[in-house]
């Protein structure tokens, strides 16, 4: 126990200052691990050498201490990606509920960061937090 709590400290000493998992990087993350399965269907030489760049820049990114300079990046990112993500959400809400039913969210930005927040319709007045910066703000969803 006393060694776990330890290895946690550890941990949270070492992250100190440093960036932390975003979207970005969790895409990068994720991007490597398809496409390593994939390699091992397919034989494509150039494959593995990609997964560790895409790995290596997830991880550089997790752990760099310019957070500013991480975080323009997650941002563009999002910003360039939110048609697609959208298209992915609204096809998986469609899966669930059925072609008939329209979209279930509002998109909201935060006033404060700019985060892009998914607030469902249909819940009447509903105090908003934001996930980035934690601003919260009153919305009515109808
Ligand atoms: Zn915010």
């Amino acid at each position: 126990m006393n060694q776990g709590s330890g290895f946690r400290q550890k941990v949270m000493q070492f992250m100190q200052g440093r960036y932390g998992v975003d979207q970005l990087s969790n895409f990068l993350i994720s991007a490597a691990v398809i496409l390593a399965l994939f390699g091992m269907f397919v034989r494509v030489p150039a494959l593995n050498i990609i997964c560790w760049i895409l790995i290596i820049i997830g991880y550089v990114r997790i752990f760099s201490k310019n957070i500013n300079k991480r975080y323009a990046e997650n941002q563009k990112f999002l910003d360039k990606t939110f048609g697609i993500r959208n298209v992915f959400a609204k096809a998986k809400y469609r899966m669930k509920y059925g072609k008939q039913s329209s979209e279930p969210y509002y998109i909201y930005k935060c006033k404060k960061c700019g985060q892009r927040i998914r607030i469902p319709k249909g819940k009447g007045k509903i105090m908003v937090t934001c996930p980035k910066c934690k601003y919260q703000f009153k919305k009515y969803s109808r």
